[in-house]
Order: structure tokens, then C-alpha cells, then sequence
């Protein structure tokens, strides 16, 4: 497959272990795709940690060698691209998509034996580009190394970001912007929308294949389980109702959690309009397109039942020859949900209270502080952290007796596990980040990179951002930990 492209050598000098294991399904659910021809590739960053831990040795190659590779200008032997399909439910409307802008290069054995996809994004047009360009700005995909890295920092299970590459070629958007090549490690591309599309392919074959190989992939424990399917289902709603935890416990908003954008693997994935919440509000959207706030930081575990539910409806001919019998199944795994995601939640809200074991009233007593975060619109983050901060007088806004006498409750309730508040804020140090990536931030290190070229503002940002509850006192922290002083109106786009 490597076509017109240049020699396989240099790719390989970095040590790929590649496979194909996704062209063995059946053909309707991928297309060959090759990367575009691209003028001047030339890497803006490169993720060093992340490729010794998938043992890459980078520095293996000459940086141009380096920038051919991430540009898709030359292939790892054995790499077969394709662009995989898929549909999805965009905002509740029923589309067949599939990769119109990035290609799969294949899956990379690394040397624990992890099986792990590799895929550029922004790489040129394919079968599934529809209107669009298949191209990526380089703003955009710098966003998507910062965020899914801060995620990955955080301990939050995400796709990775291994490099980003300038093409050299121009990318048309509401002004003319530099293209750029993300290349993204991912347990798999496998979403709710591959399903869907199999689904509406109307093969049965074909869906049992897709379920056998997500099940081989993600849940090889369930291959002799006489329910696998079943049991599948309930290991992907486990999984997302673990993630959507995650993302409450850090005030993260995907913004645009379209069945397309869910993965089966339990990774955050697709980092569109994404962003991070300062004042605590329930109700905060940042996403331009998202008007009716569907994707608002508390709709997002609702909208992961619906998106299961979604899931559940594709896999309903593999459950039982009893389509009643079917249905009544899939109920029971997506009934469960709400319980075993308030479950996930609750353990989380625990330890950001230092609070290790659990009482009947602690869901009340999380509820009433974030009632009064909300009242007084405290930073979500830096609250928390402020009250992990063992020893440190609080200031002003915690004078407000309403916030007193929550704090005299939770000293209550610490002290009858036995605990001060003081040994408490040792173990919240280790849940509640000190610095996230705040968007005031993630757009200043954009515009140092896009407009000056400037990639300093950034690496600063991204070693905060790796050692997220790294509470000793940096210099260069405080900087990250300041919400933006006016935030209305901030608004985070898609797919630019
Ligand atoms: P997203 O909103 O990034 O999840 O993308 C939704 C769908 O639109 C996916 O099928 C993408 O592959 C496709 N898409 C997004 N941007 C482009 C583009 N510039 N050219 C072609 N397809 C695109
Ligand atoms: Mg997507």
C-alpha cells in the first residue's frame, strides 16, 4: 500500500510493530485511503514520553525523516491505511459519516503487548469526506495535544496525542490558516457509530463480526461467556459511566457527545469544542453549535445512557432470537446505568472530601457544597483545591456563613472516620488537580504557536499540565490556576 509514497525504511527505523488487524472485517466497514501529498512537513511537537512508552525511539531519524512519517509521507512496513465508517446521531439526527478527514494507519504492537491504533487526523479527503476537505488547521489540532494530554495528566483514560506536524499547505477556513497532521493513539477507534453503521448496513454477519472483534479488543474475558454480547454491552456502559465520572469529577464539557464521538473502548475521543469549567454552573455549554446546551456539563451522563441506549438497539439481533426477549435485556444493562454511574460518581465526590468511607447522607452533604459553589459562582477547580490546601487560611468568599456551616458539617463528618482535616487534604491532594488546562491558557499558547510561530507558551503549558496534582509550590504554577477574569461568552468551535 505504499503506493506512490516514498520508501518504507525510515519509518521503520523507529520501531513500529505493525498489524492490520481491522482490514480483516468485512469490507463494507473500511475503505483504503492514503494520506495526501503534503508540501513542507515540519513537526510543531512531538510527544517524547508517549513514544518511549510505545517504543518509538524518535530520535532515531533526522527530524525531516521525523516529519515525512507524521505527515504521511512515508508508511511503517505492514501499515495498510484506511479510512474506517461509521455513523452516528449528531445532536440527535441520524447520519452515516465515516473518517472524512483522518485515516488509520493500522494498529502498533508496543512492547508491554498492548494492541494500539494509530491514526492521523487532518491527513487529506477519503471516500467518507462528504463536502469537506479532509484537512486540519494547525490551531486545532495543537488544541486537541493540550487537552487530551491534560486528560491523560489527570489519570483520565483518552485517546493520546503522539505528534502534530505543519503540512506547509494552506487550509481555507474563515481565513486562511496552516494545515496541520495530528497523530492520535487510541485502545481503538471502535464507536458507538461503528455499530450503527453496521446496523443500518442491515448484515447480520457483518454487526457479529464488528461484536466479535470489539469483544476480542476491549473484553477477551467475554470471548466463551454463552451471553458475550450482553455481557459486552454492560462492560461498554460500565466503562462510559466510569468516564463520565471522570469528566464531572474535573469539570470537563466534551461538548459534542454524538454517538460518532463515543468510544467503545472507554477513551475520551474526538476533542472538538471541548473545554473545562471555571465557576461551577451546571448548566455551562462553551460549544458555538451547541444552542440547546444538549451537551451542558450535567447532561453529559444522560446523553451517555442515550448514546448506550443507542448501542444497545444496534446489538439487539445478536442478544436473542426473541426480539422480546432482546429488548428486555438490553433494558435491564441500560436501567442499570444511572445507579452504577451515580456509584462511580459518589466514590469520586468521596475522596475530593477526603472521605474514605461512605455514609447514607454524603450525597446531601456533596450536593450542599456545590449548591453554594454555585450560588457564589466559585472556581469549581480551585475550590476544591483550596480545600486541599492542609494548613492554608481560606479567604473572603469562605466566610459566607452558608459555606461555614457546610465546612462544619464535612469537619463532622471527617472526624467520625476518625480523621482531621488536616491527614483528610493529604489524600485530596491526590484527586483534586491544582492546574487544568484553563481556556485563557489553552488560547494564548494557540496564538503563540499560529501567529508567531512560538511553541514556548505551550511546552510551558503542557509540563503544568502533566503534573496535574503536583501541589508544591512552582513558580510558574499560579499563572495556570487563575480563572479568567470574564469568561461570558467564551466559545469553543468544531471540526476546524
Ligand atoms: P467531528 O465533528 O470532528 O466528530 O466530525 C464529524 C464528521 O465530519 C466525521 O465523519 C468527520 O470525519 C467529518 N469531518 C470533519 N471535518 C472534516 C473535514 N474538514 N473534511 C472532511 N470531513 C470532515
Ligand atoms: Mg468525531
Amino acid at each position: 500500500m505504499v503506493g506512490q509514497h516514498e520508501s518504507v525504511a525510515d519509518a521503520d527505523a523507529v520501531g513500529w510493530r505493525f498489524d492490520n488487524t481491522y482490514t480483516r472485517l468485512p469490507s463494507p466497514l473500511f475503505v483504503p485511503s492514503t494520506p495526501a501529498r503534503v508540501r513542507e512537513p515540519r513537526a510543531a511537537i512531538l510527544n517524547h514520553r508517549l513514544a518511549n512508552e510505545l517504543g518509538l525511539d524518535l530520535g532515531a531519524r533526522s527530524p525531516e525523516a521525523v516529519a515525512a512519517l507524521f505527515a504521511g509521507q512515508v508508511f511503517p512496513v505492514g501499515s495498510q491505511p484506511i479510512a474506517q465508517a461509521y455513523a452516528g446521531h449528531q445532536f440527535g439526527h441520524f447520519t452515516m459519516l465515516g473518517d472524512g478527514r483522518a485515516i488509520l494507519l493500522g494498529e502498533h504492537r508496543t512492547p508491554s503487548g498492548r494492541l494500539v491504533d494509530v491514526q492521523f487526523k487532518g491527513s487529506g479527503r477519503t471516500r467518507f469526506s462528504r463536502g469537506g476537505d479532509g484537512l486540519a488547521a494547525l490551531g486545532p489540532m495543537l488544541r486537541e495535544y493540550i487537552i487530551s494530554e491534560a486528560l491523560a495528566g489527570l489519570g483520565i483514560p483518552t485517546t493520546r496525542s503522539l505528534a502534530v506536524v505543519a503540512t506547509g499547505d494552506p487550509v481555507y477556513r474563515e481565513s486562511m490558516r496552516r494545515g496541520a497532521i495530528l497523530t492520535r493513539v487510541a485502545a481503538s477507534h471502535l464507536r458507538v457509530g461503528t455499530f450503527q453503521y453496521a446496523a443500518a448496513l442491515g448484515d447480520e454477519s457483518t454487526l457479529r463480526a464488528l461484536a466479535d472483534y470489539a469483544i476480542d479488543r476491549h473484553d477477551p474475558e467475554l470471548a466463551t461467556d454463552p451471553r458475550n454480547y450482553l455481557e459486552f454491552l454492560r462492560a461498554v456502559a460500565d466503562r462510559q459511566a466510569a468516564l463520565i465520572a471522570r469528566w464531572q469529577h474535573v469539570g470537563f464539557i466534551h461538548g459534542v457527545m454524538n454517538t460518532d464521538n463515543m468510544a467503545i473502548a472507554g477513551e475520551t475521543i474526538d476533542y472538538g469544542p471541548c473545554a473545562f469549567m471555571n465557576a461551577y454552573d451546571p448548566g455551562t455549554v462553551f460549544s458555538s453549535i451547541d444552542r440547546g446546551g444538549r451537551y451542558a456539563y450535567a447532561n453529559q451522563p444522560g446523553i451517555a445512557q442515550w448514546n448506550l441506549a443507542r448501542l444497545a438497539e444496534t446489538l439487539l439481533p445478536l442478544l436473542s432470537h426473541d426480539p422480546d426477549e432482546a429488548v428486555s435485556l438490553a433494558t435491564e444493562v441500560l436501567d442499570e446505568f444511572p445507579a452504577r454511574f451515580e456509584e462511580y460518581w459518589l466514590a469520586g465526590m468521596r475522596l475530593k472530601l477526603g472521605l474514605q468511607s461512605a455514609e447514607a447522607g454524603d450525597i446531601e452533604l456533596v450536593q450542599l457544597l456545590l449548591d453554594w459553589m454555585q450560588k457564589s459562582q466559585a472556581d469549581f477547580t480551585n475550590t476544591f483545591r483550596d480545600l486541599s490546601a492542609e494548613g492554608r487560611a481560606l479567604g473572603d468568599p469562605y466566610r459566607d456563613p452558608d459555606f461555614l456551616a457546610w465546612q462544619t458539617q464535612w469537619h463532622e463528618r471527617l472526624a467520625r472516620e476518625g480523621r482531621s482535616p488536616a491527614e483528610a487534604a493529604a489524600l485530596m491532594r491526590t484527586v483534586n488537580p491544582a492546574v487544568i488546562p484553563r481556556n485563557h491558557r489553552v488560547e494564548e499558547a494557540l496564538s503563540a504557536a499560529e501567529d508567531r510561530d512560538d511553541l514556548s507558551v505551550l511546552h510551558n503549558l503542557l509540563a503544568a499540565l502533566a503534573s496535574p496534582y503536583d501541589y508544591e509550590a512552582r513558580p510558574d504554577l499560579a499563572r495556570y490556576q487563575e480563572p479568567p477574569t470574564d469568561e461570558r461568552g467564551y466559545r469553543t468551535f468544531c471540526g476546524t
